[in-house]
């Protein structure tokens, strides 16, 4: 037999998300569709690199998103589920 004790736990719910390029901001609702408008990236730079082993987080919507994939010479490849 197992008895517990109810604590009350603090956690952490996203507000709002911000383009880190143009700044873009978006208040995020009940449902959370507003965050697919953006991407997160979580980059770790390797040994001796030219910004050794830093790591960089960041969001970016998806107009600059699609802005830098513009400048690409080759084109990403793209797949639907
Ligand atoms: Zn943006």
């Amino acid at each position: 037999m197992k008895d517990y004790d109810e604590i009350q736990v603090t956690k952490k719910v996203l507000k709002s998300i911000t383009c880190n390029k143009c700044g873009k901001s978006k208040t995020i609702t009940d449902f959370g569709f507003e965050q697919d408008e953006f991407h997160s990236f979580n980059l770790t730079f390797g040994y001796e690199s030219m910004y050794d082993e830093q790591r960089w987080k960041f969001d970016i919507c998806e107009s600059c998103l699609v802005d830098f994939v513009k400048t690409f010479k080759h084109a990403p490849d793209v797949f639907e589920d």
